[in-house]
């Protein structure tokens, strides 16, 4: 029996509606309890520190093919950023795209405790799940692409929702994943053939469906499947200036799939989706349209994809916008089509603040944070690392708390984005309690995670302990104690293991990866049509798809009754 006691601090934990009480925290046996008795355990004695719930990351590209290939083809990445071994933790590199073990450290530094991989081609799950086995000190989850895959186009087009369900469950649980994730829905497919779709109600080659019926069907069948999150989606036309209709389209096609209110999607990395302008010479934001629409509507939940300045890496399996990212950079590119199944692309890329457009794009991120009121709705991300690195994030939250921080950033920016942002009208600026929701409880939630995102009596003992006493500083002035605080956690505890002491790894824990078990009446999901496909259009034999049980180091099974 492991007992703690974290005794006297500011607990912020939004969920159970506590708003900096002094409170204690107790936790026995990796759950958080009523009491325990004080001398049996440890004590953390936590007077004038912030207790929050461990941080829970609802989007970041941490394993898999993609972040694989990152790898390889930036040496440069890893040279200036390597990080040595020591008497308890392993050596690696990383800077964008850091190796699996600098990837857990870096999270636990900042009291993170759950993370989510959005983007795994099936054919490469197994890979995935080896990277996910490897990353200490955090739970997991990850998320295949089934937008584009040839027998969901086929069942939807069919009108067929029940075998697409059914398919849908056995694609979850053959893949070991947690969400359905669509990319650029049709658009993926149309790259197989050089192509892209333009709107939502283009044509995809040879199917006869558009993206509007992808994005509906499954949305409906993430409802019959009773599926913890909503559909995962990455939007149309990403990344290109007036791309702001295609998303506002998006979103009220899913509208009227909405019931009591709840959401039936999460569009996500939402900054790049909503430039305006019809060119890169007067792309603009368009953070005014999105964020009234948001903000009138309830059926969707969003994260930010902000941008950083720095050297990162872009991977997305959006194959036709990183064809395009390279036609304006010119710089190396990595096209890769996972056989029939999605496309995929990487490209370095250097965000400057010199940069009429990266500087628009780092002003429309925090617009949209600040604009939409409901906190419940918008979450912090950068897209790792698409938008910039996991590890900026307490860069982030300082631009979130304080507009004397934004306004630091914003006057060394290009002048043409510094005279259009809409930061020079916004002054809010995010509580502790608000920051709680937008970095775990929001993000806890919005995934389903019921024992995640807060410290009520049956919660996961994941807790984070920061060095900021809400009583003595005013956050928003001294923003820049707030951003070493976040980046260096003084207590990160997982299961309740102390992991983290004062922003360092002081021991080591296995994280379990979770993942969707669907009940449904009908148990057969596989038909032979669906063997004989395979046998035609795979390289890989049916029997060696699914990733079994002993793949997986820690399991976490999480079962769903479906509604089939
Ligand atoms: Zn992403």
């Amino acid at each position: 029996m492991v007992e703690l006691l974290i005794k006297n601090g500011f607990v912020f934990d939004p969920i159970n509606g506590i708003n900096g009480e002094k409170m204690d925290i107790a936790i026995k046996d990796g759950k958080i309890v009523a009491k325990v008795h004080e001398h049996r355990g440890k004590t953390i004695d936590a007077t004038g520190l912030t207790v929050m719930p461990g941080g829970v990351d609802i989007h970041t590209h941490i394993a898999g093919g993609e972040v694989n290939t990152g790898r390889l083809v930036r040496p440069e990445d890893h040279v200036k950023d390597v990080v040595s071994k020591t008497l308890l933790t392993r050596s690696g590199v990383g800077y964008s795209i850091p190796s699996t073990f600098v990837t857990g450290y870096r999270y636990s530094k900042m009291g993170y405790t759950t993370v989510m991989n959005p983007s795994m081609a099936p054919l490469e799950a197994k890979h995935t799940h080896e990277e996910l086995n490897d990353i200490p000190l955090l739970d997991k989850a990850t998320f295949p692409l089934i937008g584009d895959w040839w027998f969901v186009l086929e069942y939807l087009r069919k009108g067929d929702l029940v075998g697409c369900a059914r398919h849908v469950a056995w694609m979850l649980e053959t893949t070991k994943g947690y969400a359905i994730k669509i990319v650029n829905p049709g658009g993926l497919e149309s790259w197989g053939f050089g192509k892209n779709v333009h709107s939502i109600d283009d044509e995809v080659p040879n199917f006869c469906i558009t993206p509007r019926e992808i994005m509906r069907g499954l949305a409906k069948v993430n409802t019959m499947l009773n599926l913890p999150h909503t559909i995962h989606l990455h939007t149309n036309n990403l990344g290109l200036p007036g791309n702001y209709v295609t998303t506002l389209e998006t979103m009220k096609c899913l509208e009227d799939l909405s019931t009591d209110g709840k959401p039936v999607g999460h569009i996500t990395h939402l900054q790049f989706s909503s430039f305006g302008g019809d060119g890169w010479g007067n792309m603009c934001s368009a953070a005014e349209e999105i964020t009234k629409y948001i903000n009138a509507h309830s059926h969707l939940t969003f994260d930010m994809g902000q941008l950083i300045f720095t050297d990162t890496t872009t991977m997305t399996a959006d194959g036709p916008f990183e064809y395009t990212l390279y036609q304006l950079s010119g710089h190396k590119w990595v096209n890769s089509d996972i056989e029939t199944e999605t496309s995929g692309g990487i490209i370095p890329f250097h965000y400057k603040k010199s940069n009429a457009v990266n500087a628009t794009q780092w002003s429309i991120g925090l617009e949209l944070a600040l604009m939409i009121t409901d906190p419940w709705k918008m979450f912090m991300t950068t897209d790792h690392p698409n938008g910039g690195p996991f590890f900026a994030y307490p860069k982030i939250i300082a631009w979130l708390i304080s507009n004397k921080a934004r306004m630091a950033t914003l006057k060394k920016c290009h002048k043409k984005a510094q005279k259009k942002s809409l930061l020079t009208s916004i002054d809010r600026e995010l509580s502790l309690y608000e920051l709680a929701i937008v970095t775990r409880a929001g993000q806890a939630k919005a995934l389903g995670l019921k024992n995640k995102g807060h410290l009520g009596v049956g919660a996961d003992a994941d807790v984070a302990i920061y060095n900021v006493n809400p009583e003595t500083i005013d956050i928003a002035r001294k923003y820049k104690t707030v951003r070493r605080a976040f980046g260096k956690a003084a207590y990160t505890i997982k299961d309740g293991k102390i992991v983290v002491k004062d922003g360092e790894v002081v021991q080591h824990a296995d994280g379990r990866t979770m993942w969707v078990d669907v009940e449904t009446a009908q148990q057969e999901r596989v038909d032979e049509d669906m063997k004989l496909k395979f046998r035609q259009y795979w390289t890989v034999e049916f029997d060696n798809y699914p990733v079994s049980d002993h793949y997986v180091k820690v399991k976490d099974p999480i079962t769903v009754k479906a509604t089939i």
